[in-house]
């Protein structure tokens, strides 16, 4: 029988990865041997919004119940890895300004890594869902090589996410908040038309990636502008958030105003890709999120027009990778436990 396990049991110690989201945490279970035991998503709710005594309570639920499920027993686990989203301090400290994910009073300012280690009585190893994402992407691409390698991943969603891998660990900086990729100001020539405004971000930058590259970059900032080159598009009808979320549908058909603004925010990417080429010339250019899932054909496109926007030079060219990030809905949890297992392997 080769019948594929969704299920496996553990071969060695483990460490269990738990990422926690607006609606849903999503655990896993990583072995010392590098195999993961289950291979979808294992969630429950994540009572974010009823405050911190409630998510700490079903964050130690969703632990029990993928080691119960695992058929792993409590004595193996060395380690837990946590991401949350940001922003919060490199070591699970939520901002003392709250954050859209938890933006109760009780909130402000709140060690959810230390509550979560009280709660369960194990190490646990915090980084933010972009960094997670991006460290399990890197660990996907490079396998066994890993630790030697070196990425920068974009992710596009909401916002934009990110995170700088260095030899195969997140770089999180002084502050926890390297990789804020987001951010990141770039130069605007080849990447707006004649005209056009500049960009604004809710960060109260202006012209950084977030504000192109992004879903609130479209309804914000790129919509608006062309559909004053477009009025006559069926979405100049639509409200601008709903009109923002059609947009990738249209994309996908070769609608020209959906690739004129997905162009854009693919050279933004490719501007923000040149800044990493010149400031860690990494292996691996990575890119996730919304386009990801898209159809092959539009996913392809975009990959490439990001790629022709990356200004490498002929030695980093022949050096560097660029790719999609793969399983993004298990990105978190996965790389979550796999800081957990670098945080256990490097005691
Ligand atoms: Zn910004």
């Amino acid at each position: 029988m080769d019948q594929v396990e969704s299920v496996r049991t553990p071969a060695s110690w483990v460490v269990v990865g738990l990422d926690n989201g607006g609606t849903c945490n999503n655990a896993t279970v990583l072995d010392a041997t590098g195999r993961y035991l289950v291979d979808n998503l294992v969630e429950n709710p994540s009572l974010v919004t009823e405050g911190p005594e409630s998510a700490i309570e079903q964050l130690a639920q969703a632990f029990h119940n993928i080691l119960e499920l695992t058929s792993t027993p409590l004595t193996l686990v060395r380690a837990v890895g946590l991401d949350t989203p940001g922003p919060a301090s490199a070591h699970g400290v939520i901002s003392s300004k709250g954050a859209t994910n938890f933006s109760m009073v009780s909130w402000h300012g709140f060690d959810i890594r230390s509550a979560l280690e009280a709660r369960i009585g194990l190490p646990v190893f915090y980084l933010n869902d972009a960094n997670a994402a991006a460290l399990y992407a890197h660990h996907q691409l490079f396998g066994a090589q890993a630790m030697t390698k070196s990425s920068v991943a974009a992710i596009v969603g909401t916002g934009l996410g990110g995170g700088v891998v260095s030899d195969g660990k997140v770089v999180s900086g002084a502050a926890g908040m390297a990789g804020e990729l987001g951010h990141v100001q770039i130069p605007l020539h080849g990447v707006l038309e004649v005209g056009q405004p500049v960009p604004e971000c809710n960060c109260g930058f202006t012209g950084d990636v977030e504000s192109i590259a992004s879903l609130t970059g479209i309804k914000k900032n790129l919509l608006p502008y062309w559909l004053t080159r477009f009025p006559d598009h069926p979405l100049a009808a639509e409200p601008l958030p709903q009109a923002a979320k059609q947009l990738r549908s249209y994309g996908e058909k070769e609608d020209p105003l959906a690739l004129a603004v997905f162009a854009q925010q693919a050279r933004a990417i490719g501007k923000l890709f040149t800044v990493a080429a010149n400031f860690t010339d990494p292996d691996a250019y990575l890119l996730g999120g919304g386009v990801v899932e898209a159809s092959p054909r539009f996913r392809q496109w975009f990959l490439n027009t990001v790629r022709e926007s990356t200004e490498l030079r002929a030695e980093q060219q022949a050096a560097a990778t660029f790719a999609l990030v793969a399983d993004l809905d298990m990105a978190g949890a996965r790389g979550a436990a796999v800081a957990a297992l670098e945080a256990v392997q490097n005691v």
